[in-house]
């Protein structure tokens, strides 16, 4: 891959981690710090049974979605350290490079396509 791809996959990347970031504090997470994956839910007034149950739908709701966006965070996060030390866009199961378009249209993948295929087929 050449060095101005590259450039403009971590560019992508960079920018993609702020955003999730970003997304992650609004709902009020503390990504990338070892705090309890629970939002800070600001103390709502009322406290009947029918409130605490719908708190509890939308908490986990938020924290479902705060997972997927945290993992996301971590690929990308992963992604990014992998370009500084050399080892981006290689494969983890064939070490074989991994398809420049490919990672162009997602940056985070780790798999090849022949891979991801075969992990697929088998899931
Ligand atoms: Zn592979």
């Amino acid at each position: 891959m050449n060095a101005e791809s590259l450039e403009q996959i971590k560019a992508q990347l960079i920018e993609q981690k702020a955003r999730l970031e970003q997304d992650l504090k609004d709902m009020g997470f503390h990504p990338g710090t070892k705090a309890p994956k629970t939002p800070d839910f600001p103390e709502s007034g009322g406290n009947s049974d029918d409130d605490n149950a719908s708190e509890v739908t939308t908490l986990a709701d938020e924290i479902s979605l705060g997972e997927k966006l945290e993992d996301e965070l971590k690929d990308t996060a992963k992604a990014i350290k992998s370009i500084d030390d050399g080892s981006y866009g290689t494969c983890k199961y064939c070490g074989k490079p991994i398809d420049e378009k490919r990672l162009i249209a997602r940056p985070t993948s780790s798999s090849c396509i022949e891979c991801k295929k075969t992990l697929t087929q088998e899931a």
